[in-house]
């Protein structure tokens, strides 16, 4: 399959018949499968309506058919035809939250989507991205848009374009580059469908934020607890990884530049990910940034981008420094476990 890229320039009037959107959106109308940038990561999306486009995001991704998709819509208005949005913490999340890095777990109305996006369940994930493109490309197509990060299955999220092209090109119709995405991580999912809402994924918007919008809200256990089942079935599964297995490490920076060399002995290239302030202090093989440590969220925008970078340079492993479990800290921290399998050595 030839893979069609669209350039948009996000600063541009996307809403005056923008060729390359409208293009894009067609091929959405067809049944086939677009890349698009949102806020948090790029999408790879299809008509959440009609079985042989869900199954062409699962074809191309490599997914496992039981995770289910999110469906991403672009005016509230689409809401109500798909799930059943009569609660009223869901509401008061929608409002403070839409569009943003935010899905919402409701009970899904019968007959609408693909059963292939709730993967059998009886609930739907819903999301109003804050992104330009992505919102007019919605609107464009007219209908629900299905839409999983757009990468290989494990892989790490992509947060520029190249990143989908590296993935998925010749797997899917079309991408639509609208320059790097700018939280980062994906959006955090809540369920709406009990008594108290309940964090499935820690993401884009914190604990803190919707706590402060809506009162209290837990945490499913399963997400901490390597014992305990996820209530997502998305977060059972590896992700995130490069291609040398990594390790989450704690410890004083002397303690761990000792560690990096006593790999090194032993005849391996060590890749270290660190931030900003620390990255002088190491002597490694490869030496990856993703942000500030005094500023989280620009570790949440540049961790995917320089996860992905180990791999042009293969090392045998490598060493993951690890953040304070605060604000977008929680979302940070449990990519980076599922990316290291859970693997976190004291130095
Ligand atoms: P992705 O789109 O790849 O970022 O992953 C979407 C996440 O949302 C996965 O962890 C899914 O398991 C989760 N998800 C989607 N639909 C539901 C649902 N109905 N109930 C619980 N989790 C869901
Ligand atoms: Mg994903």
């Amino acid at each position: 399959m030839n893979t069609k890229l669209w350039t948009v320039d996000v600063k541009e009037d996307l809403s005056t018949n923008y060729p390359q959107i409208t293009q894009a959106a067609r091929l959405l109308q067809q049944n086939e499968t677009v890349a698009f940038p949102t806020e948090t990561v790029y999408g790879l999306g299809a008509n959440a309506k009609n079985n042989d486009a869900v199954a062409k995001i699962y074809e191309a991704k490599g997914r496992p058919s039981d995770n289910p998709l999110i469906v991403h819509i672009a005016e509230i208005g689409q809401l109500k035809e798909i799930a059943e949005a009569d609660s009223a913490q869901a509401e008061t999340l929608m409002k403070h939250f839409w569009p943003g890095p935010l899905t919402i777990v409701l009970p899904c109305k019968k007959g609408v989507l693909s059963t292939r996006v709730t993967a059998g369940l009886d609930t739907v994930a819903v999301r109003m991205p804050d992104h330009p493109v992505a919102l007019e490309l919605i609107k464009r197509a007219g209908v629900p848009v299905a839409a999983p990060s757009a990468n290989l299955s494990g892989k790490p999220s992509p947060t520029k374009a190249e990143h989908v092209i590296h993935d998925l090109n010749g797997r899917i119709a079309g991408v639509v580059d609208g320059g790097p995405t700018g939280v980062g991580v994906e959006s955090t999912v809540v369920s709406c469908t009990g008594d108290v809402p309940v964090i499935l994924r820690p993401g884009g918007v914190t604990k803190e934020q919707l706590e402060e919008a809506a009162g209290p809200v837990l945490i499913d256990q399963g997400i901490t607890d390597e014992k305990k089942a996820p209530l997502s079935p998305g977060m059972k599964y590896t992700h995130y990884a490069p291609e040398a297995p990594l390790a989450i490490i704690k410890g004083s920076l002397k303690n761990i530049q000792q560690l990096i060399e006593q790999y090194q002995k032993d005849g391996m290239r060590v890749g270290i990910l660190t931030t900003e302030e620390r990255a002088g202090a190491y002597r490694a093989d490869v030496v990856r940034i993703c942000g500030r440590r005094d500023r989280l969220e620009t570790v949440a925008a540049g961790l995917y981008d320089s996860l992905r970078s180990f791999d042009e340079e293969k090392p045998d492993f490598i060493f993951a420094e690890s953040f304070p479990e605060e604000g977008v800290g929680r979302a940070v921290m449990n990519r980076l476990l599922k990316a290291a399998g859970h693997r976190v050595i004291e130095a």
